[in-house]
């Protein structure tokens, strides 16, 4: 079965109202750069969600957020539910980035939590799982992407309310990428595992990768079977370089 890929950015904590103008830009090349052959969202920043929204309404790029509680409502100050993601404008949101994952100790077990949240709101969860570095020498990666995706994705994922993103933490923001035949092992090996954790729609549930993709090796890396599109870091951020990796679908 063919999967329309997706081509998702991530602007982790970047950007204020004038950056807006280069959502505006994706939103306008978007359909021609990719030759209308992908699906493309922004998980921007919550504080421009709901003016992202405004701008981008009447295109193909969709917004998302970034992380969401797990928890519907209630006294977490400085959380965000997924139900206010949705309202702000969202139709997905990032769970389990490995930035989350380290920096505010998420396990597995809360991050399907929200991944959980994210459908109870009618959002796309986006859940992210990787090998640090050591763990990749140690030989342990395909254990540790089984370990996490059977930790993180709840029963009840469809290919509909649930997108994939494999994403090595060796390989963000720091301009290294697995070689082509380790993201193919990678992706193969996650296609499997969903096959066995999901009543149904393995085959057709997208699987991005992410990590330090761009426009120099864009085509390449979503060349590569199983590969269904990108989660996007950086590269996200300027327009520019985002529709010239939307161009690996044209
Ligand atoms: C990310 O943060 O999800 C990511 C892949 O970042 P980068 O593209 O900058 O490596």
């Amino acid at each position: 079965m063919s999967i329309r890929p997706l081509v998702a950015g991530n602007w982790k904590m970047h950007g204020t109202s004038v950056d807006l103008e280069q959502l505006v830009l994706m939103g306008e090349g978007f359909e021609s750069a990719s030759g209308g052959n992908a699906d493309a969202a922004i998980c921007l920043p919550a504080t421009l969600l709901a003016r992202g929204a405004d701008k981008v309404a009447s295109g193909r790029v969709k917004l998302g957020g970034q992380d969401c509680h797990f928890n519907e409502k209630g006294a977490h100050t400085g959380d965000i539910s997924a139900q206010m993601l949705k309202d702000a404008g969202a139709e997905y949101v990032i769970v389990g980035h490995s930035e989350r994952r380290t920096d505010h100790g998420e396990t597995s077990e809360i991050i399907r939590a929200k991944a959980e949240a994210a459908w109870a709101a009618g959002l796309v969860a986006i859940i992210c799982i990787g090998e640090t570095k050591e763990e990749r020498g140690a030989g342990k990666t395909l254990d540790i992407l089984t370990e996490q995706l059977k930790g993180s994705v709840p029963a009840g994922a469809s290919a509909q309310n649930t997108v994939i993103a494999y994403e090595p933490v060796w390989a963000i923001g720091t301009g290294l990428t697995p070689s082509l035949d380790d993201v193919a092992q990678a992706h193969a090996h996650i296609r499997a595992t969903l096959a066995e954790i999901m009543e149904a729609g393995a085959t057709a549930t997208r699987i991005l990768y992410g990590g330090s993709v761009k426009p120099s090796n864009a085509a390449e890396l979503m060349a590569v079977e199983n590969v269904d599109g990108a989660l996007i870091g950086g590269a996200s951020l300027k327009a520019e370089d985002f529709l010239e990796i939307a161009k690996a679908y044209k």
